[in-house]
């Protein structure tokens, strides 16, 4: 029997452990109608035949997350309407589909079959997400079943890529490679991905959750609800440091450590052990309270670990330092040398928009240049692994044909978006074509200062107040909504954070009251910002500071 002492009960939060069995909204009562994975079975042997019309509202809206599948937003509907309108009139019958790529790791292989269903299935759309998955567009229910078929041959995956569930695990995209990476985390995002993915005991969680596992802080750790940090423990070697209760969109906080080393392999039990924590503890009866940071900011990280290790592990944890700070954030675009002598070049699209074409492209160009192996970053970049130094100018050449410079503008490099009012049902505004103009324009406008900002200046896009693009910890960070333009009209605008960042300068950007911005005076707004700060900056001042 648990010796620990039971933090208080909050009535009505919905705890599980605290004896809060029954459905306190919607969500949850669906959840307990039916686990959501059940929901694979129903697609293949009704949907697919039925079509759009046939489908459980429940399922629709509900439990296909669980296989990666969102209804898409109709065209035409303007984002002044979003909040208004009834979510069955939001809902297109095509869908968006996740697949979840862990450690944003493919072989060309597998690259070339993803490009080919985007040609056959989804009119050629692909979008690298901010979570190393790849995300089609204008997916019909008909098509699912051959769709997995044809995924799950190649070794990939879309279960639990979106819902009340253990999503995507992200990792160092040189993972393996990296001269200075403090360890191989692969082996325990693999054994995790093996042993929880798609176990239902772990298919119905309050609400999202989200991993990192790194062994280097390149993964965005800080903003995780549970990550794990590569650190060099001066008596026990290399091992990972844990962080949990970060997060973003309402109440953003960064994660906090629990001062614990975790050996390499021990890392999925104690991954069990926190989901398993979120899965009993979190809070239930509010959506907007059901993340895991909730818990962690009242508990605090003395409590947790307390509860981890006498409830759950069973045993004492090691503790353990901190990880390296970073100076810059690191997004490995360019080209770099690899521990065994070879080469990776990072490329980047702009905010993660290529197309099916281009992937089954991208995929030949990495073989004709000797490589079989390709990784999508945390910033919707794309690298090629494994290339010999004399492949290399002719895979960049291949790939600034395909649209992926190696050798981007800070303003390219630095700009990332979410899915926007061309696909998503919550957006306010549009975005990925926001920043392929905003790009355009500022490296047009920006030639006089480019080779003065040595370090790319982060703009994030968000289509809502969600944070799908980490806008709170951008430098300059962009927040949809509906504002006033000088006329008094209603137009697509946005709110600004100015400031945030991760590593050294990890914190939230601040909202500026007044700091609103009309969509079309964006590129002018934004390149007001980067002038004044290169005219003002003192020696090596990061944008954050
Ligand atoms: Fe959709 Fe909002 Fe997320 Fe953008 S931030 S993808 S608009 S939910």
């Amino acid at each position: 029997m648990s010796t620990t002492k039971r933090p208080p009960a909050r009535k009505g939060e919905g705890q599980w452990a605290l004896g809060y069995r029954e459905p306190l909204n919607k969500n949850e009562q669906s959840k307990k109608d039916d686990n959501p994975l059940n929901v694979r079975a129903r697609i293949e042997n009704i949907y697919a035949h039925t079509g759009f019309d046939g489908i459980d509202p429940g399922d629709l809206r509900g439990r296909f997350r669980w296989y990666g599948l969102y209804t898409q937003r109709k065209p035409g509907i303007d984002g002044g309407r979003t909040a208004t309108l009834e979510p069955e009139e939001l809902d297109d019958e095509y869908f968006m589909l996740r697949v979840r790529i862990d450690g944003g790791a493919v072989t060309t292989e597998q690259l070339a079959l993803i490009g080919e269903i985007s040609q056959t299935y989804a009119r050629d759309t692909a979008d690298i997400t901010d979570r190393q998955n790849i995300q089609y567009h204008w997916i019909r229910i008909e098509d699912m079943p051959t769709i997995w078929e044809k995924l799950e041959a190649a070794g990939l995956s879309t279960m639990e890529a979106c819902g009340d569930s253990p999503r995507v695990i992200l990792g160092s995209p040189v993972a393996g490679i990296a001269e200075d990476e403090v360890i191989d985390a692969t082996p325990a995002i693999d054994e995790i991905k093996r042993r929880y993915v798609g176990d239902k005991a772990f298919s119905n969680l309050p609400r999202k959750f989200k991993s990192a596992i790194s062994g280097l802080p390149d993964v965005a750790h800080e903003i995780h609800d549970v990550a794990f940090v590569g650190v060099d423990h001066p008596e026990h070697g290399p091992g990972l440091d844990l962080w949990v209760g970060g997060g973003l969109s309402t109440n953003p906080m960064i994660g906090q450590r629990l001062g614990t080393w975790v050996p390499l392999d021990e890392v999925p039990d104690v991954w069990a052990g926190v989901i398993s924590i979120f899965r009993d503890y979190g809070y239930r009866r509010l959506r907007h309270r059901a993340r895991i940071k909730f818990l962690v900011k009242d508990w605090g990280a003395e409590k947790f670990r307390e509860v981890l290790e006498t409830e759950y592990l069973k045993r004492k944890l090691i503790d353990g330092p901190g990880p390296e700070v970073p100076d810059e954030p690191r997004d490995h675009v360019g080209v770099h040398r690899q521990k065994d002598g070879n080469f990776y070049v990072g490329a980047a699209p702009i905010a993660g928009r290529v197309s099916g074409s281009t992937l089954v492209s991208l995929a030949k160009a990495a073989e004709r240049a000797g490589s079989r192996r390709i990784r999508f970053t945390p910033q919707q970049k794309v690298i090629v692994l494994d290339v010999a130094e004399s492949e290399v100018d002719g895979l960049r050449g291949e790939l600034t044909k395909l649209g992926l410079t190696s050798d981007p503008s800070p303003w390219r490099r630095g700009v990332m978006a979410c899915t926007g009012i061309e696909f998503c049902k919550l957006a306010i505004v549009e975005t990925k074509a926001r920043a392929v103009d905003l790009v355009s324009t500022l490296e047009r406008r920006l030639v006089d200062i480019t080779g003065e900002v040595t370090a790319p200046i982060s703009v994030h896009i968000n289509g809502c107040p969600n944070s799908c693009a980490r806008i709170q910890t951008a430098d300059i960070g962009l927040k949809g909504q509906i504002v006033t333009d000088a006329d008094g009209k209603q137009v697509e605008g946005f709110q600004v954070h100015l400031g945030g960042g991760l590593g050294l300068d990890a914190g939230f950007g601040r909202k500026l009251r007044g700091h609103k911005v009309t969509a079309d005076e964006l590129s002018d707004y934004v390149e007001r910002v980067v002038r004044n700060f290169v005219a003002q900056r003192e020696p090596d001042e990061r944008f954050a500071q």
